[in-house]
């Protein structure tokens, strides 16, 4: 039995991981060749902490930053408040690595440096001209779509961008123990603290906002309405982008022998904090398909996760339109303001679970 996994993010990682101590000899196949920051998900929920435990992954160890509290600024106003369980700020870096020694260390066989530049059926071509082919394919490219079997063009894109704001005192005092989150038109920005001390800092803008200037021109555009935004930014640079982001995106079909995982199978919106934990969900729950029925378990495997994800991405959204709208966003803070519980209904509500 050889899998292939195409990409070792989270998702693809932890299906090689249950792969290879489920008694499979799976082979992944990873471009990059070390590690490296990718644009985002240093937010940790509480789904996603239990799913890297129930690996034998243990955050804090890893050095993450306990999160418990969030901090909303939108429309004029900043609404405080609990989050209804403890999460935590990780940077990529260090979460994507650590997956992937435990997929090593669980036995399966780990490819860097191979870029994938096509697939048919459960065959891939590399760049470098050779060919690989397993039994079943795990498509776990993430944000990035493979030729042949790349997701519908999105209507309305998205752009995400990510750098990390240097250590600095009044950042470290403003940011311990809480994940911020500023909305304006047409997207919304997190900031929170990593285990560096560095504050990881995410943006998220509809295509149609970013003009020629780029990040720093829509920064600049914004600072009146969200002052306090353009103060955290103002230290920002280097700043890694991703285009084409397909929020709400989500599949029950798929081909034979054929798993879709990770951003590949259901793409949340991003303010909700949940991607990471999909994308953990998914690997875990497809490989333990495979090990049960086989490469034939696909199709149904598909179904079952995007009944699953529905709810998630159906509240992620709702919100992610009312938070970026100006005409929603006014009173979406406002009820938050006089009832801050709802924010931990909504928080719960966009959980994939563990
Ligand atoms: C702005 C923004 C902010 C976000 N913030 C958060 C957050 O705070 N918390 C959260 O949980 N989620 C967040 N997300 C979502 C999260 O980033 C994704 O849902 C998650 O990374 C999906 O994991 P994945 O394993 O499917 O894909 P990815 O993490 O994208 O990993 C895919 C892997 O495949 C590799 N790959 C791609 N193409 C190829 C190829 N052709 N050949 C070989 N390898 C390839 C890549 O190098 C990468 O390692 C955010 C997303 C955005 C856009």
């Amino acid at each position: 039995m050889t899998p292939l996994i195409a990409g070792g993010g989270p998702a693809g990682a932890t299906a090689a991981i249950l792969l290879a101590r489920g008694g499979a000899s799976p082979r992944l196949l990873e471009r990059t060749t070390a590690p490296h920051d990718i644009v985002c998900g240093a937010f940790l929920g509480w789904d996603a902490l239990a799913s890297l435990r129930a690996l034998g992954i243990d955050p804090a160890a890893l050095g993450a930053h306990p999160i418990t509290r969030v901090r909303v600024i939108a429309g004029g106003r900043i609404v405080e408040t609990a989050l209804p369980h403890p999460a935590a700020g990780l940077s990529r870096r260090i979460l994507d690595e650590a997956l992937l020694a435990a997929a090593t260390t669980a036995g399966a066989r780990i490819d860097r440096g191979v870029t994938i530049r096509d697939a048919t059926g459960t065959t891939l071509r590399l760049r470098d001209g050779d060919t690989a082919t397993g039994d079943a394919l795990f498509l776990a490219t993430g944000k990035h779509d493979l030729r042949g079997l790349a997701r519908p063009r999105p209507l309305a894109p998205s752009i995400g961008f990510r750098t990390a704001l240097p250590v600095s005192p009044k950042l470290t005092a403003a940011l311990t123990g809480m994940i911020e989150l500023h909305a304006f038109d047409g997207g919304y920005a997190g900031i929170l603290l990593q285990e560096d001390g560095r504050a990881n800092f995410c943006l998220s803008a509809s295509a149609d906002r970013i003009g020629p200037g780029g990040v720093d021109a829509l920064l600049a555009d914004i600072a009146h309405d969200a002052p306090l935004l353009a103060d955290r930014a103002a230290t920002a640079q280097d700043w890694v982008a991703i285009a084409g982001v397909p929020y709400g995106w989500r599949t029950g079909e798929t081909e034979p022998n054929l798993f879709r995982l990770g951003d590949q199978a259901a793409v949340i919106a991003s303010l909700a904090g949940d991607g990471v934990a999909i994308a953990l969900a998914s690997g875990a729950s497809a490989a333990r398909a495979y090990l049960k029925s086989g490469p034939a378990g696909a199709q149904a495997w598909q179904r079952d996760f995007a009944a699953r994800s529905r709810r998630p991405l159906l509240v992620a959204s709702t919100i992610r339109h009312m938070a970026e709208h100006p005409r929603w966003r006014g009173p979406m803070t406002g009820l938050l303001a006089a009832l801050p519980g709802i924010a931990r209904i909504a928080a719960r509500a966009t959980r994939i679970g563990h």
